[in-house]
C-alpha cells in the first residue's frame, strides 16, 4: 500500500466561496469530532473521479485537524481486470463471474488489509475495488468503524454481482452513496453524500490572460473562434462514457454548423484496463475528420481551459456515478449537455444551466446542441446559473462537512438503517 501526496490546503483560502453557516458548521463539527483518526482507501492515485476528490478532501481535512490519511491499494493488472468486471456488471453489463476471479479478488484484498498498519477510528473504504478488505480489518480492527464510500449507481446492478457487494457490505458499519436509489438492498446504515469540485486546482481556477494564452497555442490547430466552436468532452475512455454517442451528435450538427470542432479529452486511470481498447476504437472512428481532436493525459490547466473555452460541454453517459465533469464545466460557466442518468440530472437543471437528454437520443442531443451553438446569450445565461448551481451545492467545503458529520455518526453509533440522511445539498434545496 502506498500514501499518494497531496499539495497542502487551508480552509481559509475557500472562505470567499463558503457560505458564513457552512464555515461555522465545519468548525464546531471538527471540535465535536475530537482527536479521531481517519483513513480513505482506493485503489488509484490518479485518473477518475474518486482521486481527483481525495487529493483535495484528505488534505483539507488535515487542515480542519482531523488526522486523515489517504492509502492506495497494492494490485496487479489481473486484479483490475476483475474489478473493472465487477464495475461494469454493477453498472448492469452481462458478465460471468467466475470462481477464479473471485479468488483474485479475494487474495488481492485480504493481501492488503493484511498489510495495513496503523490503527484508525474510521476507515472509508472506496467503491467495490476495497471493498472486500472489510471482513479482514473487522477481524484485525474490531473498534475501528468501516464506512464503505461506493460512487457507482448500483440500481441495474447484474444480480450475481450486487450479491456479492451485498454480503460485503454486511461487515462495514456504514454505506455512503450519491442518490438514495443506490443503496438498494443494502442493509447497514446509509448516508447520501454528493461529490464535489475544488474551486482552487488547477483544474478548476481562474486562469490568467497568459496562462490562457499558452493553452490556445498549445492546443492548435484547435480553434476556440464565434465562428469556430467547440464541443467538449473530459472522460475516461469507457464505453460507459459513450464517445461513440458524442461523435455521432457532433455529425448531426456539422452541416449546419461546418466550424465546429469536437474535443474529447480523455485519460487513463491506473485501475482500468479497458481505456487503451475504447481510445483505439475512437481513433478509427474519426481519423477521416480533421476537425475531431482526441487528446490523452492532459495537464489539469489545459482541462480548465477546455471546460472554460468550450462553447458547449457533453457528457452523455450511459451509465455515471456523479460526473464531476459536469460540475467542472458549469463552474467555468459553460453550458453542459448531459444525459439522464447518475449524479447529472442532480447538477443539471434542463432549461436552466444546460440539457438534459435521454442516454441514447442522439437526435434529441444533436437539436439541444444546434440551437445553443446558434444563441450566444442563452448560453451564457446557462452558464451563469451553471456558475451558481456548484457555487450552491458541490464545492468541496459542503462535501468535507458532510463527511465530518458522517464521522461523527458512525463514531457514536448513530443513524437508522432505514432513513438514509440526506446531504446537506439536498437539505439546502428544500
Ligand atoms: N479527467 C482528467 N483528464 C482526463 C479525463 C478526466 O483530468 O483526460 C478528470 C476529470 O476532470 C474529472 C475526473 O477525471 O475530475 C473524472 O470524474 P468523473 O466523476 O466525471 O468520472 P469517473 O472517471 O470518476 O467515472
Amino acid at each position: 500500500m502506498r500514501s499518494p501526496i497531496t499539495t497542502a490546503r487551508s480552509l481559509a483560502d475557500y472562505e470567499a466561496v463558503t457560505p458564513d453557516d457552512q464555515m461555522a458548521a465545519l468548525y464546531s463539527t471538527a471540535d465535536d469530532l475530537g482527536d479521531v483518526r481517519v483513513l480513505h482507501l482506493n485503489s488509484t492515485a490518479t485518473g477518475g473521479g474518486v482521486a481527483e476528490i481525495l487529493h483535495s478532501l484528505v488534505p483539507l481535512s488535515n487542515d480542519l485537524g482531523i488526522d486523515t490519511d489517504w492509502q492506495v491499494m497494492d494490485a496487479e493488472e489481473s486484479f483490475f481486470e476483475v474489478t473493472k468486471a465487477m464495475h461494469n456488471a454493477l453498472q448492469g453489463q452481462d458478465v460471468t463471474f467466475t470462481e477464479e476471479m473471485e479468488a483474485t479478488y479475494r487474495r488481492v484484498t485480504e493481501r492488503n488489509a493484511t498489510a495495513l498498519d496503523g490503527q484508525y477510528d474510521v476507515v472509508v473504504l472506496h467503491d467495490p475495488q476495497t471493498l472486500g478488505m472489510a471482513r479482514e480489518l473487522k477481524d484485525r480492527f474490531p473498534d475501528t468503524r468501516i464506512v464503505w464510500r461506493c460512487h457507482i449507481d448500483l440500481t441495474d446492478a447484474n444480480e450475481r454481482y450486487l450479491q456479492a457487494v451485498v454480503d460485503d457490505v454486511r461487515r462495514v458499519d456504514h454505506a455512503v452513496f450519491s442518490r438514495p436509489e443506490y443503496g438498494r438492498g443494502v442493509d447497514v446504515p446509509t448516508s447520501i453524500i454528493h461529490p464535489s469540485i475544488d474551486p482552487l486546482t488547477d483544474k478548476n481556477r481562474p486562469l490568467d490572460r497568459e496562462e490562457l494564452a499558452v493553452e490556445r497555442d498549445r492546443l492548435f490547430p484547435i480553434e476556440f473562434g464565434d465562428d469556430s466552436p467547440v464541443i467538449t468532452q473530459v472522460s475516461r475512455f469507457d464505453p460507459w462514457k459513450d464517445q461513440f454517442g458524442t461523435i455521432e451528435m457532433y455529425r448531426r450538427i456539422k452541416d449546419a454548423v461546418p466550424g465546429a470542432q469536437l474535443v474529447l479529452a480523455g485519460g487513463m486511470a491506473d485501475d482500468d484496463p479497458e481505456g487503451r481498447e475504447v481510445y483505439e476504437e475512437v481513433v478509427a472512428a474519426t481519423a477521416d475528420d480533421p476537425d475531431v481532436h482526441l487528446l490523452t493525459n492532459q495537464p489539469d490547466t489545459t482541462i480548465d481551459f477546455l471546460q472554460r473555452e468550450s462553447a458547449v460541454v457533453v457528457q452523455k453517459s450511459l451509465r455515471e456515478g456523479f460526473g464531476l465533469v459536469v460540475s467542472e464545466a458549469l463552474w467555468k460557466r459553460t453550458p453542459v449537455i448531459g444525459s439522464t442518468v447518475g449524479g447529472i440530472p442532480l447538477q443539471i437543471e434542463d432549461g436552466k444551466n444546460g440539457y438534459l437528454v435521454d442516454p441514447d437520443d442522439v437526435d434529441g442531443a444533436a437539436a439541444r446542441l444546434e440551437r445553443l451553438l446558434a444563441d450566444d446569450d442563452l448560453r451564457r445565461q446557462l452558464g451563469e446559473r451553471g456558475r451558481e448551481t456548484v457555487r450552491e451545492r458541490f464545492l468541496l467545503p459542503r462535501h468535507l462537512l458532510d463527511y465530518t458529520e458522517l464521522f461523527l455518526g458512525v463514531r457514536d453509533g448513530a443513524n437508522d438503517p432505514n432513513e438514509p440522511r440526506a446531504s446537506r445539498t439536498d437539505a439546502d434545496r428544500s
